[in-house]
């Protein structure tokens, strides 16, 4: 016989812990009651965001710094050629 239980997973907002749980405790009973407890005691409230919540908010952040930095990047680019125009031009002025 296989048993598969649907685990939740949450973070805990005092100490950080990331801890399961049965997906049964957010349907009913337990979440309903209004109050969730870590491993080490801490109590927080039902609308604290699951960890999949926390997941796609870290990844955006990501990508928003990917895009950052790929606009340092094409930034730093435009002066190197532009140092070199400018390097160019000053040298057909001497002539
Ligand atoms: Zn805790």
């Amino acid at each position: 016989m296989q048993l598969s239980i649907e685990i939740t997973w949450w973070v805990c907002p005092v100490c950080g812990i990331t801890y399961g749980g049965p997906k049964v405790f957010t349907d009913n009973g337990r979440w309903e009651m209004g109050t969730m407890y870590c491993p080490n005691g801490h109590a927080f409230h039902k609308g604290w965001p699951h960890v999949d919540v926390l997941q796609t908010q870290l990844e955006n952040a990501e990508q928003r710094r990917c895009t950052a930095e790929e606009t340092t990047r094409m930034a730093e680019a435009t002066n190197v050629a532009l140092r070199g125009v400018i390097t160019k031009l000053k040298r057909r002025l001497k002539k």
